[in-house]
């Protein structure tokens, strides 16, 4: 059978094909685009890639750098260095303010230029090269094939980055731009001008909403706790002066270039790409915002869209027949606090006549840290109360040294966790 998401994504194509907003032109590479190119991508968290349009055509990564940059630049210097360095609060302003925070001289984000110019700054290296280097390897994994730089891209963006030069002086006048801010500008500049595609973007846009496993090749390129913050800053910052509005209509993390991409990172779900050149009043692909508006819409991908997965978190509860019953819970899917609730609220409310109690995970896709101490204080106090509890975790959605001090008898099928009282 044809899948039905591939057409589903030309009619988008279809839909979404206004001919509003105007090429950046401030530079001849990106003047030169051809305002009518058109790509979406999605690629999910299993690595199963859609496209649409012109998802093949490169074009410069530009702003859309910014939150990968920002990922290696905490995994370099750790999170409470950044914090110093650079605010986490949307600035409300154009991505090319010139606004310091008094006292501290700290950028407000590192989604808007000077907060991303810094944080290019703040990646490893001795120069823009090196630092440029570093950031193309990284995307280029996160991405699964090798990036290139556009190198006549990069020479008239820095042939004509005044005012970037601009803040990057001003941020070594207030003392928190430590290295030399023509190199500092330069090396941004080159990771502005690193070669990306829909696919590209999409896979990378997906390795984020994956918590930094690149869903390919299985890698875990950015630790969860960073991808955290990257996403969380590209919810608040990543839309500039129209985050808001992107908040409300579309409620999914972004960030969108001048070159004319938008990427999305739904987490747990998917990795968005959009391109296409024409460009609003905020710097950002009129047809992209419009794309994303429509994906939310269509496929309740908002943020905000009430998931009710408590509900389904317990499966069944059943009691088995015969002289010896057992009393069996089957947890099903992605547990976390709401679901891991529903179960303990279950078990606690219940009157076990049994004497034994079997949690069965077998279906229990993964256990967040509380979702797993939930289910272990459990069974810990029905423990307590005489009764022997069992778990069956073919999978290990339960792991780590708390389990095995549990004490907890662990078993690969359910039959054989039933079967074991009655042996005895
Ligand atoms: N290289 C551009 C600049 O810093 C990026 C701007 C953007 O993509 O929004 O001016």
């Amino acid at each position: 059978m044809h899948s039905p998401i591939p057409d589903y994504l030309l009619e988008v194509l279809d839909a979404c094909g206004t001919d509003g907003g105007a090429v950046a032109d401030y530079i001849p590479e990106l003047a030169a685009a051809d305002p009518d190119r058109f790509g979406i991508c999605l690629a999910t968290v299993d690595g199963t890639v859609y496209s649409a349009g012109n998802a093949e055509t490169t074009f410069t990564i530009q702003s859309m750098s910014k939150p990968f940059a920002y990922g290696v630049a905490l995994a370099d210097q750790g999170h409470e260095a950044m914090a110093e360095k650079i605010d986490v609060e949307p600035s409300g302003e154009a991505f090319n303010e010139i606004s310091l925070e008094p006292g501290t001289g700290r950028p407000k984000n590192a989604m808007i230029n000077a907060g991303a110019i810094l944080t290019h700054s703040l990646v490893a290296g001795d120069d823009g090269i090196q630092r440029t280097e570093r950031l193309r390897e990284m995307f280029s994994r996160c991405a699964g094939r090798e990036l290139r730089i556009d190198e006549s891209a990069f020479t008239s963006e820095f042939d004509t980055a005044h005012r970037n030069l601009g803040l990057a002086h001003m941020m070594k006048a207030v003392g928190i731009l430590d290295c030399d801010p023509v190199e500092a500008v330069r090396g941004y500049s080159r990771q502005c001008s690193i070669e990306v595609t829909c696919r590209d973007l999409a896979m990378m846009a997906a390795t984020l909403a994956n918590a930094g496993v690149q869903p390919t090749t299985g890698e875990q390129i950015l630790s969860r706790r960073s991808v955290r913050q990257m996403l969380s800053v590209m919810m608040t910052c990543g839309m500039y002066d129209a985050a808001g509005d992107w908040m409300t209509d579309v409620g999914i993390p972004a960030k969108s270039g001048v070159s004319g991409g938008v990427i999305g990172a739904l987490p747990g779900q998917v990795g968005i790409a959009v391109f296409s050149p024409r460009l609003d009043s905020h710097g950002s692909s009129v047809r992209g915002v419009e794309t994303f508006e429509r994906l939310s819409t269509d496929m309740g991908m908002h943020m905000m869209e009430v998931a009710h997965e408590g509900r389904s978190a317990l499966r069944d509860a059943f009691t088995t027949d015969g002289p010896d019953p057992v009393t069996v819970y089957q947890v099903q899917g992605d547990l976390r606090f709401t679901g891991a609730e529903t179960v303990v609220r279950a078990i606690s409310e219940a009157e076990h006549t049994t004497g034994r109690v079997v949690l069965d995970l077998t279906r229990a896709y993964r256990l967040n840290d509380v979702g797993q101490r939930m289910l272990l204080e459990v069974a810990r106090r029905l423990g307590l109360d005489g009764i022997e509890v069992a778990m069956v975790d073919p999978d290990h959605a339960l792991h780590g040294p708390h389990v095995e001090a549990s004490g907890l008898e662990m078993f690969d099928h359910l039959d054989a966790a039933i079967a074991a009282r009655a042996d005895r």
